[in-house]
């Protein structure tokens, strides 16, 4: 075929979510991905929330590495803060086999009716007459196709957001640089992951640990560029040295994360962005799989609204913009501007910070119990953070 409703462009968690439910609407779609095989090479620390992920898949055992029941927090001079899973945010819950994990969510998309291409990049999109020209290379030759919408999931470095106009550019206090080493012969709870935060270990973002069953796990650090005296990497290898000299490394990542917030608008005539192309990462955490996954279901629901309809105008798809704003703009917005405060709080009021909560039992941290100890033991932080907090 060269001829479709729906041509999603990547195909991570976006965009295989996209193309099944363009697909299971009865809608003509193909999914195509750059790589040659789904979901290789693995550029993420594989965290999703249990209720996050469970709203668009049933666990498999095949996909899922670990089951978290908690997260600890540890402060620069070692104070540690633990929640459970379902108070940590949308990163725990699960640690995913991501390269298994993305390859099943596009057999979905393939079992829904999509049409799957890998080895196969889209390298221009044109738009004329009310439909869009898609130029594709796929296993070495090029062809154009056509499509009426374009959903771009083509992640951090999307290139449809640039082919379209799209502004979703990012300054240097905008992105994480990440790096990250599946990791064996370390210690840890294999049910607890684990975040290190601190200028002191990562200047404008963090440590992480998530366990990948018993004997290994992903260890990982995110740094701002425009905080961050050295790379990523020596962050890391520093921390490393000194927390897990024996820990053997087998396998190296490394990637961007858009930490921009809420972008205005992921849509434009016969074209709409979703999952990191539309920067719908957390600010704070940098997660991005559930979101994107969201997005690509609300994305996937206007493409067949405006193939019902007749309509691919910018116009028509602002709905998709209205709708993700809904579900999640808001958090995107406060988080931002969270992560702002954070990152001025120097490292010893981090220190206080956890150190007035860590005595907490697990069973009893809440939002509710935190702004209480925070208010009794720091008024003035609490007076800064009131809003995030109450
Ligand atoms: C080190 C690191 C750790 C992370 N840890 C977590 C975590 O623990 N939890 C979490 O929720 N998030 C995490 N993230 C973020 C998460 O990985 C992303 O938010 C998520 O993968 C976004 O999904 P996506 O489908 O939007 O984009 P991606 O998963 O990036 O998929 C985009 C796809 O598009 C393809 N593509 C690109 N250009 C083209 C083209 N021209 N033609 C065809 N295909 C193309 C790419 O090959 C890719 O497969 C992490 C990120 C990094 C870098």
């Amino acid at each position: 075929m060269t001829d479709y409703d729906v041509i999603v462009v990547g195909a991570g968690p976006s965009g295989s979510i996209s193309a099944k439910t363009c697909a299971e609407k009865g809608l003509s779609v193909l999914l195509i991905e750059k790589r040659q095989e789904i979901g290789v090479p693995v550029r993420c620390a594989e965290g999703v929330s249990k209720k996050g992920l469970e709203r668009f898949v049933k666990p498999d055992e095949k996909w899922i590495a670990s089951e978290i029941e908690r997260a600890e927090i540890i402060s620069p001079s070692s104070h540690r803060v633990v929640l459970s899973a379902e108070k940590a945010g949308n990163e725990v819950g699960y640690v995913l086999e991501r390269k298994v994990f993305d390859r099943y969510l596009a057999m979905l998309a393939s079992r829904a009716g999509s049409n799957v291409l890998t080895k196969t990049s889209a390298v221009y999109i044109k738009r004329e007459n009310g439909i869009v020209r898609v130029g594709i290379r796929s296993m070495g030759e090029e062809e154009e196709l056509t499509a009426k919408i374009v959903i771009g999931a083509d992640g951090v470095e999307s290139r449809v957001a640039k082919w379209v106009g799209i502004d979703t550019t990012l300054k240097l206090n905008e992105i994480e640089s990440c790096v990250q080493y599946l990791m064996t012969n370390i210690d840890f709870d294999p049910s607890t992951t684990y975040f290190w935060i601190g200028k002191k270990y990562a200047p404008g973002g963090y440590i992480w640990l998530f366990p990948k069953g018993k004997d290994s796990a992903n260890v990982g650090i995110g740094v701002m560029p425009a905080l961050a005296e050295r790379d990523a990497k020596w962050y890391l290898d520093r921390f490393l040295k000194e927390n897990f000299p024996e820990g053997e490394i087998v396998e190296v990542v490394v990637g961007g994360v858009p930490v921009k917030g809420a972008i205005d608008t992921a849509v434009s005539d016969n074209v709409m962005l979703v999952g990191d192309a539309a920067r719908h990462t957390d600010p704070i955490t940098g997660g991005g799989i559930v979101n994107g996954m969201i997005a690509g279901y609300l994305a996937g629901l206007t493409a067949y609204e405006a193939v019902e309809s007749g309509d691919f105008s910018e116009r028509f798809l602002r709905r998709y913009d209205e709708r993700w704003k809904a579900e999640f703009g808001e958090s995107l917005v406060r988080n931002k501007k969270l992560q702002e405060k954070m990152l001025k709080l120097e490292d010893s009021v981090l220190d206080r910070l956890i150190e007035s909560v860590k005595g907490i039992p697990i069973e009893e941290m809440s939002v509710k119990r935190l702004a209480y100890e925070i208010f009794k033991k720091h008024p003035r932080l609490f007076w800064d953070l009131r809003e995030f907090i109450i």
